[in-house]
């Protein structure tokens, strides 16, 4: 099955998320479960964008002097008309002086007794028009968008100070196998450090979602049924590690196919071939491979548009873990047959191009070459990369 038919099928088995209110200072990283409009024009009234002199233009000859008649400042409306031959000083941000029609920047003025001097002509476009930015009523943000800073400052801008937004969804991470162990105890023979757990609980929240650790359990059908019963009680997704591969104790495969619902298995994707996705118990579930960096590139490449799709956005309006771009190779990288290949690589700019470096060993166990590296190849099936080549990768952030 290719990854783009996963996802389809993936999408197809969809949760309904809750919405709640919140404030914008506590929505960072949340998504837009409304359209948002504005309640003010932006800007509210005409006001200058520099400081200096509000004046009418037709006045403005350089050498000539105007009249002081008071001051607009920001804050305070109403301020004094400007007349012929007359000037009103102004601050930024403070409303035009009725008459005015340009500002004479303080640094192209000379101020004395009472009266300016214009050294430079005054113009125009230093004045801010009343919803010359956005406009009363205007949407502003749609339903679906992810909340950064500058959506929250557009918020606060056009007067919305509660919002409504995606519940986070909660997502249970089981991690199987007999040889792994916390990283705080200590290790006996044949034992590991069990990963996995922890970079898909920290992949979940920069998804923006809720991750609950359900630690890890042995390869024994009891105790996975036991946990996935209790994960599918209180959880949005299940995202399992290990146990999805042809061996005889890949049991995540197994308790799948004789108990639960699986909707496709394998997909043509190196690293993570053998990703799997169902039901258990109505909960669907994401049965990720052991290997480290193959379920971290599963997770990329199907779970993470999964959740951005049951959060109601997509790829370019919600949570990114990279960006695709296009790179020079500097290195050859293996391809795969029928399957796309995402090797990983360090993309850097040089020579004002985008160009990308193979750093240490490729393979699907070692860790170390995630962080070695940030972006991963987009070959397609039965390509191989070559040195010089231009290709599609995702760069990660
Ligand atoms: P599996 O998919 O269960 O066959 O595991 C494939 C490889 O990944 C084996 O070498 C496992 O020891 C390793 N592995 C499985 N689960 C984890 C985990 N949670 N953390 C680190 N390594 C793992
Ligand atoms: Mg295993």
């Amino acid at each position: 099955m290719t990854l783009q038919r996963a996802l389809e099928i993936s999408y197809s088995n969809s949760v309904e998320l809750d919405t709640e209110k919140i404030t914008i200072d506590e929505a960072h990283g949340r998504i837009l479960s409304e359209d948002i409009k504005s309640h003010v024009n932006d800007p509210i009234f005409d006001n200058s964008a520099m400081d200096g002199w509000a004046v009418r233009i037709e006045d403005c000859k350089i050498g000539s002097k105007l009249k002081i008649i008071g001051t607009s400042q920001a804050g305070k409306f109403n301020p004094p008309p400007v007349r012929k031959g007359e000037a009103c000083k102004i601050m930024t941000g403070a409303p035009i002086p009725k008459g005015a029609n340009s500002i004479l920047i303080i640094e192209n003025s000379k101020e004395e007794n009472g009266l300016v001097t214009i050294l430079e002509n005054p113009k125009p476009n230093y004045i801010r028009k009343l919803g010359e930015n956005i406009t009363i009523g205007q949407t502003i943000l749609k339903s679906g968008t992810l909340l950064s800073p500058f959506e929250i400052s557009l918020a606060a801008t056009s007067g919305n100070w509660q919002v409504n937004v995606v519940k986070k969804p909660i997502v249970s991470i089981i991690s199987t196998g007999d040889e792994l162990v916390h990283p705080s105890k200590k290790l006996k023979d044949g034992e590991i450090f069990e990963s996995n757990s922890f970079g898909i609980s920290a992949l979940i929240r920069k998804m923006g979602g809720n991750p609950v650790h359900f630690g890890h359990i042995s390869d024994s059908m009891e105790e996975l049924r036991k946990t996935l019963n209790s994960a599918s009680e209180k959880s949005d997704l299940i995202i399992t590690s290990g146990g999805v591969s042809m061996g005889e104790w890949d049991l995540v495969r197994k308790i799948m196919h004789e108990e639960g619902k699986i909707k496709f298995w394998k997909i043509k994707l190196r690293p993570g071939g053998p990703p799997l996705f169902g039901t258990w118990k109505n909960t669907p579930i994401f049965g990720l491979p052991g290997n480290p960096v193959s379920s971290h590139v599963v997770f990329i490449s199907l779970v993470a548009p999964w959740l951005n799709k049951i959060m109601g956005s997509d790829e370019n309006n919600g949570y990114k873990l990279g960006n695709r771009v296009k790179i020079r190779l500097k290195d050859p990288v293996k391809g795969a047959p029928g399957k796309i290949c995402m090797r990983r690589i360090y993309v850097e700019l040089e020579d004002d191009e985008l160009v990308g470096h193979v750093r240490t060993h490729q393979g699907s166990g070692n860790i170390n070459s995630l962080v070695t590296h940030n972006a991963l190849t987009l070959l397609p099936p039965d390509t191989e990369g070559l040195a010089g080549q231009l290709i599609d990768a995702i760069w990660l952030c």
